[in-house]
C-alpha cells in the first residue's frame, strides 16, 4: 500500500488553524494524509481581539478553541510544542513542549513531513530600542493581554488605597499608531467608564490619560491619509493625546525619552511599534528571510529556498509585482490560507500550482464604544468607500465571524453568536477584571 503524506501546519492562528481545519475535513478525513497541528499554546484566539482581553472587555473562555477537541473533530492530530527547528535535508521539524513549568522539563520531539506549513505569525519589534523589552508591555498574545490588564489593574488598586482627596491620574503610554495601538487606546478608556461605573475599589471618579505615541507624521501610515484623519480626530474627541513625529529611543521603568529629548511620565507602557517574525527562524538552516525575519515566499506561497515548505500569514514575506508588499493582516492571513489550502491539493495531484495576490478588502478601526471608522472595498464600483457608525461596526465584527464559519461550520458560529448574546445579556459581564 502507498505510504501517506504528512502535512503538518505550524501555527494555529488565523491562517493556520483554517487551512488545517480545511485540510483535515478533506485529505485527513479520506485518509489520502495524515494531517498535524503544531502550536505553544493548547487553544486558539482570534488575535485581533487581545486588546478586548487587555482591557478585559471580553470572556476569553467563550472566545477561545481547544485544539485538542477541534483536531478530533475535524480529522487532524493536535501537537502541543514549540518549533525549534526544521531540517529541509530529512524533512523533519523538532519541536519542545514543556507542560508543566514548575517542573522545568522540556520535551523534544521530532515529527516527519512532505509538506510542511509555517503558520507562526509575528511578534511586536523593539527595534532594539534600550529598554523597550524590560520595562514594556506587549500584546502578542492572551498571556500578555491577561499581563496587561492585570497589571493596570493592580495600578488602580495601588493609586486608590494611596488617595487621600483627590486619585491620582493613571498615565498609560501606548507607542504605536497602528491598529492594535488605536484599538487599545479606546478599549482601555471604555475599561475606565466601567471601574467609574462600578464604582471599583469603592470610587467612581478613576482618571485615566492615555499618550499614543506614533513617529511617523500620521498615525495608521499604512492606510489613506482620509481614514488616519477621520481616526485622529476620533481619538482626540475622546480625549486621547495623539502624538505624531514622536520618535521613542529610550525607555525606563516609567519614563520614555524621545528622539526629541522629551521625557513623558507612564505607569504603564505598552509596546505596539512594528512587528517582526521571532529571531529563531532568521537561523533555520538554508530558509531565507527578510530584515524582520518573515520567510520570503514565492507567489504559490512555496518558500523560496524549499518547494515543500509553504509560509503563510504575518511570517510569510511576499513581494508583490507592483512593488508593494502583503500587509500582515487578518485578511491576508485568511486569503493566504485559502490559496495554499489549493495549492497543497494541486501539489499532491501534481497539478499546476496558483498565485497568489493581495486583494484588499479595507481596513476598519474599532474605538470600542464611542465608533468603529474604515473602509471597504466594492467590487462592483471598484472603489473604496468610507464607512462608519453602526455599518461599520457590523462589518468590523463580521471579520471574526467568519473566520469562525471557516473553521466552525455556519451553524456553530450562529449558536456562538446566541450563546455570546445570552452571556451578556444574563451575566451582565461588561467588564472581567481577573
Ligand atoms: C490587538 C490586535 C488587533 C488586530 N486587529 C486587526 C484587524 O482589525 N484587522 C486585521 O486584518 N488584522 C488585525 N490584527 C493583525 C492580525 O491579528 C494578524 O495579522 C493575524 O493574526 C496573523 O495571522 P497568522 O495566522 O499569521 O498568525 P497568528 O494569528 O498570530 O497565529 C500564530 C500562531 O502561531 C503560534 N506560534 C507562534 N510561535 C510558535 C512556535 N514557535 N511554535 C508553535 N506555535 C507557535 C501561536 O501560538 C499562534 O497560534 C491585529 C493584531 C493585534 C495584536
Amino acid at each position: 500500500m502507498k505510504k501517506q503524506k504528512t502535512i503538518i501546519v505550524v501555527g494555529g492562528g488565523v491562517g493556520g488553524l483554517e487551512l488545517v481545519t480545511r485540510l483535515g475535513n478533506s485529505l485527513g478525513k479520506s485518509k489520502i494524509a495524515d494531517i498535524i497541528l503544531v502550536d505553544r499554546y493548547h487553544s486558539h484566539i482570534w488575535k485581533p481581539i487581545l486588546h478586548e482581553v487587555a482591557s478585559g472587555s471580553i470572556n476569553t473562555n467563550l472566545k477561545s478553541i481547544s485544539y485538542f477537541n477541534h483536531a478530533y473533530k475535524n480529522y487532524f492530530q493536535f501537537y502541543l510544542g514549540e518549533l525549534q527547528d526544521v531540517d529541509k535535508e530529512r524533512k523533519t521539524i523538532t519541536i519542545s513542549t514543556m507542560i508543566c513549568r514548575k517542573d522545568g522539563k522540556i520535551f523534544k520531539k521530532e515529527l516527519k513531513f512532505d509538506i510542511l506549513v509555517i503558520a507562526l505569525g509575528s511578534i511586536s519589534n523593539d527595534f532594539s530600542i534600550e529598554g523597550v523589552k524590560k520595562y514594556c508591555i506587549f500584546l502578542d498574545n492572551l498571556e500578555q493581554a491577561n499581563l496587561l490588564r492585570n497589571k493596570m489593574i493592580n495600578l488602580f488598586i495601588a493609586k486608590s488605597s494611596k488617595r487621600e482627596h483627590k486619585f491620582d491620574e493613571m498615565k498609560i503610554a501606548i507607542v504605536g499608531g497602528g491598529a492594535t495601538g488605536i484599538e487599545l487606546c479606546a478599549e482601555l478608556l471604555n475599561t475606565l467608564h466601567y471601574l467609574n461605573k462600578y464604582k471599583f475599589e469603592g470610587y467612581n471618579n478613576y482618571q485615566l490619560k492615555i499618550y499614543l505615541l506614533e513617529a511617523e507624521n500620521r498615525i495608521l501610515p499604512s492606510l489613506s491619509e482620509s481614514i488616519s484623519q477621520d481616526v485622529h480626530n476620533e481619538l482626540e474627541k475622546i480625549g486621547i493625546s495623539v502624538l505624531t513625529k514622536t520618535k521613542v529611543n529610550k525607555v525606563s521603568q516609567s519614563e520614555l525619552q524621545t528622539s526629541s529629548s522629551k521625557k513623558i511620565h507612564a505607569d504603564l507602557i505598552v509596546w505596539a511599534a512594528g512587528i517582526k517574525v521571532q529571531d529563531f527562524i532568521k537561523r533555520i538552516d538554508g530558509i531565507s528571510t527578510n530584515r524582520i525575519n518573515q520567510i520570503i515566499v514565492q507567489p504559490t506561497l512555496q518558500s523560496i529556498s524549499d518547494d515543500t515548505i509553504f509560509a503563510i500569514g504575518d511570517c510569510a514575506f511576499l513581494q508583490e509585482d507592483k512593488g508593494g508588499y502583503v500587509p500582515p493582516r487578518a485578511q491576508a492571513a485568511h486569503q493566504m490560507a485559502n490559496i495554499c489550502y489549493k495549492n497543497i491539493l494541486s501539489m499532491l495531484e501534481r497539478k499546476k500550482l496558483k498565485k497568489y495576490f493581495y486583494k484588499d478588502r479595507g481596513f476598519l478601526i474599532s474605538l470600542s464604544k464611542f465608533n468603529t471608522v474604515g473602509s471597504i472595498f466594492v467590487d462592483s464600483i471598484n472603489k473604496e468607500i468610507p464607512v462608519c457608525g453602526k455599518i461599520a461596526r457590523i462589518l468590523y465584527l463580521s471579520l471574526y465571524r467568519r473566520h469562525q464559519v471557516t473553521i466552525q461550520g455556519l451553524i456553530r458560529t450562529g449558536l456562538s453568536i446566541v450563546s455570546d448574546n445570552l452571556d451578556k445579556y444574563l451575566r451582565s459581564n461588561h467588564l472581567n477584571l481577573y
